[in-house]
């Protein structure tokens, strides 16, 4: 029926508000979402496990945040990297926001945090160097490693 009746074009979606009230979903990458914060996996990764966080919110900057907000973005940011190191066992991480495009966001209205496992022999530096991305694994497949810890994070989260 949408298609039906929808006639003018729709605004272009934000990439942080997938559609729907789902706690996870394969389609959009979607690993976490609750009330106040969610997780996806980077479709366009610089590694392995890339991460994004962002609040439920669309807001553009980290002063907009509220102070509860603030504090269950950070919690999903510490637990997203536990859950990172316990599943695919990096020996680092870049963790980080970009705000603004000047700054390198490549969506700068929806504040959100980029967290990206590192590994002793990764090759990252040629992403900055030449746009080259080596990905040893599917992003499904890192998907479906990941989903099981998101899950079980989904229901010990009792106070949201
Ligand atoms: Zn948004």
């Amino acid at each position: 029926m949408e298609h039906v009746q929808g006639t003018a074009p729709e605004p272009p979606h934000c990439l942080f508000e997938p559609e729907g009230d789902h706690p996870h979903s394969r389609e959009t990458l979607l690993l976490f979402r609750d009330n106040e914060r969610l997780c996806l996996l980077n479709r366009y990764p610089y590694a392995n496990g890339h991460l994004l966080i962002a609040p439920v919110r669309h807001v553009h900057c980290i002063t907009d945040l509220a102070s509860a907000e603030l504090t269950a973005v950070n919690d999903l940011l510490q637990r997203a990297t536990g859950i990172l190191k316990k599943e695919l066992g990096p020996d680092g991480f870049n963790i980080g926001l970009n705000l603004g495009h000047v700054a390198g966001a490549g969506i700068d209205d929806h504040l959100h945090y980029h967290i990206v496992p590192r590994w002793q022999d990764d090759h990252n530096y040629m992403t900055v160097l030449a746009e080259i991305r080596a990905i040893p694994e599917h992003i499904e497949k890192t998907f479906d490693r990941l989903l099981p810890h998101f899950q079980r994070l989904h229901r010990t989260n009792h106070s949201r």
